[in-house]
């Protein structure tokens, strides 16, 4: 059987993942988020300490794998479950960077088109429509102004200890838009048949129900 395929894709900050999940769970579909898996890789990169250089020749070691918990993502380094530990800063950044080597991608490739294969998914991240899922049956490309995505990741770590500043959060965000946009393997771009949401002046609501309502329409 033929499963259905949503992709959405767009720089950091646009509100993917929160909109993904709202809009999966009315549709009964599992949301797959991609920028997770590049994480769980720059986790173990890091972790082992190992250059950038050498990360061809250790990149078969990685096992990353991915659990549904009630419809919920979680996901694994070996038999450990890395989802909380790599959503800091720095992991963001190793991430940025190390998504852009094509052995790093290649890894997750398969795993991302089996998924995909296998199931109803609404999956996010940057290449989705472009690269991993060329055929999908919806390809949606979410973005918001720099600032705006800046001003929602301050709001949200704002209770958190160590909050970086608004000035540093923007500066993250603008520094990966550009490494995403310009690295040479699956650059971050719009596909020619997405639809382009632009939510700088939506809520997170108005976002949601738009993209539910395109999807409707097409699926
Ligand atoms: O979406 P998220 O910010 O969690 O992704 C972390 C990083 O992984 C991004 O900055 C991007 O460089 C990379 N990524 C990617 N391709 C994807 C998803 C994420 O290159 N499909």
């Amino acid at each position: 059987m033929k499963t259905i395929n949503i992709a959405i894709d767009g720089p950091a900050g646009a509100g993917k993942s929160t909109i993904a999940k709202m809009v999966s769970a009315e549709m009964g579909y599992i949301y797959v988020d991609t920028g997770a898996m590049y994480r769980a890789v720059a986790l173990y990169l890091t972790e082992n300490n190992i250059p950038d250089e050498d990360i061809e020749k250790h990149i078969g070691n990685v096992d990353v794998s991915l659990k549904f918990i009630d419809g919920v993502q979680r996901v694994y380094l070996g038999d450990r479950d890395v989802s909380d530990i790599i959503r800091t800063p720095e992991i963001s950044m190793a991430a940025s960077r190390t998504s852009a080597i094509p052995a790093v991608r290649a890894r997750l490739f398969d795993l991302q088109q089996k998924l995909a294969r296998e199931n109803n998914i609404i999956m996010d991240g940057r290449d989705i429509g472009t690269v991993v899922l060329p055929n999908a049956d919806v390809k949606i490309f979410l973005t918001a102004s720099a600032e705006e995505r800046a001003n929602r990741r301050f709001k949200e770590l704002a209770e958190k200890p160590d909050c970086p500043s608004y000035e540093e959060i923007l500066k993250d965000i603008i520094q990966r838009d550009y490494n995403d946009m310009n690295r040479e393997t699956a650059p971050l771009k719009q596909a020619e048949d997405a639809v382009l949401v632009d939510t700088t002046e939506l809520t997170l609501e108005q976002s949601a129900a738009r993209i539910t309502e395109i999807i409707k329409e097409r699926v």
